[in-house]
This record gives structure tokens, sequence and C-alpha cells, in this order.
């Protein structure tokens, strides 16, 4: 697959910046170099020494400890290649190959034979490196090609959700302006169910090149990143211009070349799509905005049926009649402590209990439930959240503290914190307050946050997750997969599990290509040292697809649904007898 350059530019750059992070320090290399050095003089002036020094009232020849000497150079060659790798390998055989004339010299011209020894021994040594720095080059390759096919899409060979984040965030560092237009193939579906997944792909992949040629070609004035969500979503960031009009006619041109007759397969198809756009920073110059709000629009423009469609967004999709109903019920059911919660249990893959899930539950006037799906956004904008989440982890530790032989359990108690909780002032403080209230000890205690956090305040985060960590519990990155997560924040997470999100997993039974990408987030979470779980398992023929590509535990409805208390304390008691 061919990649336009500035693609091609922005994949590396966000490669290299998450690979930046895991390289060593310039400092190491030249206190390697200066140990060699000092190393090497020792071999060369005791092996000439004909003193003796008394160690432990045993007295012994300086030149003795030549051997010495030797090895610790030799490992600080080794070193050098093991954390430097190219460089270090040339600079280390460089080093060797410089004192060859030398020795030789001395062997042939002076007959000074005790030199031979020291040939042999660089010799050995330059084999080894070679060895070593081989085996390390074909590990390095792998892991860039994992790297980069996780910001790369399979199907398409478009820059995927991360590699959207990664170029957002690159945009906002430098003060550009840029619209984020996320984009919606109208009734693709249908193609798939009625002339199946091959062709569905096909017709990505034409629609894919059709994308990326004119935004290679430059045409549109604007400049131009392509790329794929997942399924029929598509996105586009169009910078290089302040023009809000220069916008809009860049999204018709795409809009243009899509709607062209495409023939796959002997068959024509004439596409349509909806656009939505949002732009940095009029609109918001936080990424997580950016995406909701981009979101938001195209729900609307969707709803309004089939057609083209483009919408810009604006703040009235974000506030409706029902979002102030589900307000006051939210606040309704705080203040009487009616909020409740349901605990979903978590296994690992020989279908052993790792944990619950406390999951917020709702109830509305007439008995039944209010989807958290759609309060806790609502609880999000409000404020409200803060005291959902306690409010659920209080009830749920106090719960799970009093089963009986709660002593002796040893299962995970995840709950759900929402960033702006997090990132409040006394958010430890509470945090401890229900630990020490609820006995519940904080080593079982899992902390699930979504990978948005670090966008907005990086560092405030990661003291917050530091401080989190010091007090025992565990962190765990949640939905990961959907948002933008930029590679290299999440690789200075200090978490300890990741969480794909049900979107990815459902999509696992469509296409190759899906279980190829929860495959890679699996190793990539196995690379960065982490636990995986996937959510939103429902079939067995899941579980057996994520159990051969390494995933570790299951969530999900196939072994177990959200369970309010009672049917947990019946869960629970029939695991200790
Ligand atoms: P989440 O954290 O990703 O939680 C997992 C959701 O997936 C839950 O939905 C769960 O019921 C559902 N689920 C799990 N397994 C399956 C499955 O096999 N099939 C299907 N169809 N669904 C499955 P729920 O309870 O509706 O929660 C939705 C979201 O609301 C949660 O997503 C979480 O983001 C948020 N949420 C829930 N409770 C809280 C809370 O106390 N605090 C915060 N901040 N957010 C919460
Ligand atoms: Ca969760
Ligand atoms: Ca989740």
């Amino acid at each position: 697959m061919v990649k336009t350059k500035a693609e091609k530019g922005n994949i590396e750059n966000t490669l290299r910046k998450i690979s930046i992070k895991r390289e060593t320090p310039k400092s190491a290399f030249i206190l390697l170099v200066l140990l060699y050095a000092i190393a090497y003089y020792m071999v060369i002036a005791s092996s000439r020494s004909q003193a003796t020094v008394n160690l432990f009232g045993v007295t012994l020849e300086v030149s003795a400890f030549t051997g010495v000497f030797a090895s610790l150079s030799n490992i600080c060659i080794i070193c050098l290649v093991l954390l430097f790798r190219r460089v270090g390998f040339i600079f280390s055989l460089g080093l060797l190959l410089f004192q060859f004339p030398g020795m030789l010299s001395n062997i042939i011209r002076l007959q000074n034979y005790r030199n031979i020894p020291g040939v042999f021994s660089n010799l050995l040594v330059m084999i080894a490196i070679t060895v070593i720095y081989i085996g390390n080059r074909r590990i390095t390759l792998y892991q860039n090609s994992i790297r980069d096919q996780a910001v790369t899409d399979r199907l398409t060979g478009l820059p995927n959700r991360f590699a959207c984040g990664e170029l957002m965030q690159d945009l906002i560092k430098a003060s550009q302006k840029f619209a984020l237009v996320t984009v919606d193939v109208n009734n693709f579906k249908s193609i798939n169910d009625t002339m199946g997944h091959d062709t569905g792909d096909n017709v990505l992949r034409e629609i894919a090149n059709r994308w990326r040629t004119l935004a290679d070609s430059k045409k549109t004035g604007t400049s131009d990143f392509v790329g794929r969500f997942s399924a029929d979503e598509f996105y586009l960031v169009i910078s290089g211009t302040d023009s809000s009009e220069a916008y809009k006619r860049t999204i018709e041109a795409y809009k243009d070349e899509l709607e062209r007759k495409i023939t796959v397969d002997d068959c024509d198809y004439y596409l349509t799509a909806c656009f939505s756009y949002t732009i940095c920073p009029d609109d918001s110059d936080v990424i997580e905005n950016l995406f909701l709000f981009a979101d938001s629009a195209l729900h609307e423009v969707k709803k309004k049926g089939s057609g083209s469609r483009i919408l810009r967004f604006t703040h009235n999709v974000l506030n409706s009649e029902r979002d102030l109903e589900l307000e006051r019920k939210i606040r309704a059911a705080l203040n009487r402590n009616k909020l409740l919660f349901n605990l979903q249990p978590q296994f690992d893959m020989d279908h052993k209990l790792r944990g619950f899930e406390a999951l917020a539950r709702l109830k509305d006037d007439d008995g039944s439930f209010i989807s958290p799906v759609e309060f806790i956004p609502v609880a999000e904008k409000t404020g409200l959240i803060d005291r959902i989440d306690l409010s659920v982890f209080e009830n749920a530790a106090a719960f799970l503290s009093s089963l009986p032989n709660a002593d002796k359990h040893d299962f995970l108690l995840s709950i759900n914190v929402s960033v702006r909780h997090l990132m409040k002032n006394n958010f430890m403080e509470e945090m401890r307050r229900v630990v020490s209230e609820t006995n519940f000890p904080p080593q079982r205690i899992e902390i699930e946050i979504t990978e948005s956090i670090m966008i907005d305040s990086a560092e405030k985060a990661l003291w917050r997750i530091d401080e989190i960590k010091k007090m025992g519990m565990q962190i765990a990155i949640d939905d990961f997969g959907t948002g933008f997560s930029s590679l290299s924040y999440l690789n200075s997470i200090p978490s300890d599990l990741l969480k794909i999100d049900k979107a990815f997993i459902d999509k696992m039974d469509e296409n190759d290509s899906s279980k190829q990408y929860v495959s890679m987030i699996i190793s990539l979470g196995h690379i960065l040292n982490l636990k995986v779980i996937s959510e939103g398992v429902e079939s067995q023929k899941q579980v057996d697809e994520l159990k051969a590509i390494g995933c570790d535990y299951i969530q999900g409805y196939v072994w177990g649904r959200p369970l309010p208390p009672d049917d947990v304390a019946k869960l629970v008691d029939s695991i200790d007898s």
C-alpha cells in the first residue's frame, strides 16, 4: 500500500514519539565509554606492573587483576551494544578494531607474545557483540512493525484513530487552526449484507484510495489528513487555512469524490455520506471535546435520513430537554440515596473470578432502568458525576466488605472514575475516607480511567495516578481503542490493565482485520507490560479466539452480566463453599 508523504510523516512521527520515551539517556553512553576507557587503561597498566597488593591479608600480584579489568571492559562493550543498538555496536566495533594495530605490532615487531590472548579475546568479543546486535535488531524490527500497525488501519492502509489524535495534538501544540471532520458512509451495512464482506472491504478500499489521492494532490488548497476510525467511519483533519468557508469547500470536494460512481467486482455503487465537523480552537481546543462535538453533530445529521449532508457542530446539538429531565432525576436519586449499583464479574481465561466492575444504576419513576450510556454523559456535563462515582464506590465497597468471609476474599473491585472527578483536589481524601470507612483493602481496588485523561492535563493526571498507585490501588485504562489515545501518553501511565472496548470485540465476528486489530492491542498491552481484558464478550467463539490471541481476562455476558448485590452474594457464596 502506497502511503502519501504527509501520512508517512505523521505515522513515523507518531512511532518516533513512542520510541523516544524508551531511549537510554546520552549520559549513560558517556559513562559507559568512560568506564571502558578506565578499565582498558587498567588492563594495560596491570599487565605491565610488577607490583603487589595486600588484599585481606593475602599478597597478590597486580598483574593477576588483568583478567578482572578485561572482563569489566567487555561488559561495558556489551552494555553499549544492548542499550545503544546501532550506534553502540558501531562504536564498540570501532574501539575493538582500533586496538588491533597496536597489539599486532607488539607481537610482530616487539615479539611480545603476551598480547596473543588479547587478540583472541578481542575477536571473541567482536563475534559476541555481532550476535547480540543482530538478535537485537530483529526484535527492534518486530517492535517497529507492531508500532506501525498501531497507527495504521490494516484494511485501507490509512492512518487510524491513534494517528488522528497524535496529529491533532501536534496541531494544537503549534497553535494551528484546523477542522476535525467525521464521516459516516450511508447505508454501508446493506452492501455488506447483500454483497458480502469481501465486496464491502473492496468498496472501503476504493473510498480510501480516492480520498488518499485527493489529499495527496493538494487540489483542495488545504492541508488534508484522511484516515479511518472503524467500519464505514472515516475522518479528515483539515488545516492550512483559517477560513470556515475553506473547510466547507474541502469537505464538499471529498463528498463529490465519494459520490462518483464506484465500480467494484463488476457492480456499480452510488454512495453518499454524512459529514460533521468542529473547528479547533473556535469550538474547543481540547481533543476529547472535539471528538465529542464532531460525534454529536454526526449523530444529529444522521437522524435526518439518507443523502449526503454536511453539518457544522453548534452547542445546540448538546443541550436538549431530555438532558434537563435526566439531570433532575440524577439529583433526586443522589439526594435520596437511591442511586443503585450492579457488579459485573470479570474472569481469567480459565473462568476463575478476577473481580467485579461496579456500574451505576438509575431507576426511572416507572421502575424501569435508565441506561448509564444516557445519564452518565449528562452527569459529566452538569458536574454530578463526582457524586455518582463516589456513591457507587462507597456502596459497592461497603457491600463487598459485609459479605461472609470478606477478609478471605482476594478478588478486585473496579470502579469507574470520570476525568473531572479524578482531577478534583480532594479526590485522594475521598478515596482514603471510603477505604477507611468501608474497610475495603486498597490493594483490591482498581480505578478505571479513560485514555482521554492524559490529553487534558497530562502532568496533573500523572501526578494523581502516582498518588493512587502509592496508596496501593491499581489502574485500568477503560474503553481502550475508542479514544484518540496518544500512544506516547499511554506509555507514560503506570497502569496495570488495558480494557479493550466492546465495539472491537463485536467486530471480531465480522472480519479478519478487526481480529488483527484486537490482537495488535493485546500485543501492544503486553509490550507495555500490561494485562489485557476484553469487554462485552458475548459468545464462546469470541472467548476461544481471545484465548488464542493471548488475552488475559474476560468481562461479558458470556460468563456474567452485571448483577444486583443479592446475586453477587450468591455467586461469591458458591465460590467460597
Ligand atoms: P463501561 O465502563 O465500558 O462498562 C461496561 C459496559 O458494558 C456496561 O454498561 C456493561 O453492562 C456493558 N457490558 C458488559 N458486558 C457486556 C456484554 O457482553 N454485552 C453487552 N451488550 N454489554 C455489556 P453500562 O452498565 O450500561 O455502563 C455504560 C457506561 O456507563 C460504562 O461503560 C461507564 O463508562 C459508564 N458508567 C457506569 N457506571 C459508572 C460510574 O459509576 N461512574 C462513571 N464515571 N461511569 C459509569
Ligand atoms: Ca468501565
Ligand atoms: Ca469499558
